[in-house]
């Protein structure tokens, strides 16, 4: 249920959002999320479809731009995105301590790729005709 509650949360501050502009009906929603928030895109977008029915957000488009993990290292000052393990399966590696891709040092620290917020939304707003 990771999803669906990521989900509602984009649809309650695009509704929000579009409240406080005025909008008629929002078209699209534009979304960062980070690798390290482990989100499946499909998944996130169908239970965006389901949290926004009945809404104003209903058919807008749910736009994800995924943001690659990024670390830092203490040891040898790298900064840069993170290279998964490749001796380890893809679900545990995402899991792993991550290791500096150039010293090998488990001194890193995680600065990117834990984003999740909205970036923009596009919306009709109504007019006083
Ligand atoms: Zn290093």
């Amino acid at each position: 249920m990771h999803e669906f509650s990521a989900a509602m949360s984009i649809v309650e501050t695009a509704l929000q959002a579009a409240e406080e502009h005025n909008a008629r009906r929002v078209t699209r929603v534009n979304v960062d999320v980070g690798e390290f928030t482990f989100l499946v895109i499909d998944q996130l977008i169908f239970n965006f479809e389901i949290a926004s029915k009945n809404t104003i957000l209903e058919g807008a488009e749910l736009k994800i731009h995924t943001v690659r993990g990024r670390l830092r290292c203490s040891d040898c000052g790298f900064e840069g995105e993170t290279v998964p393990d490749p001796t380890l399966p893809p679900e545990i590696a995402a899991f792993a301590p991550m290791k500096c891709p150039r010293c090998g040092s488990a001194a890193t620290e995680i600065i990117g790729g834990k984003e999740f917020y909205i970036t923009d939304i596009e919306a009709e707003i109504a007019s006083s005709e």
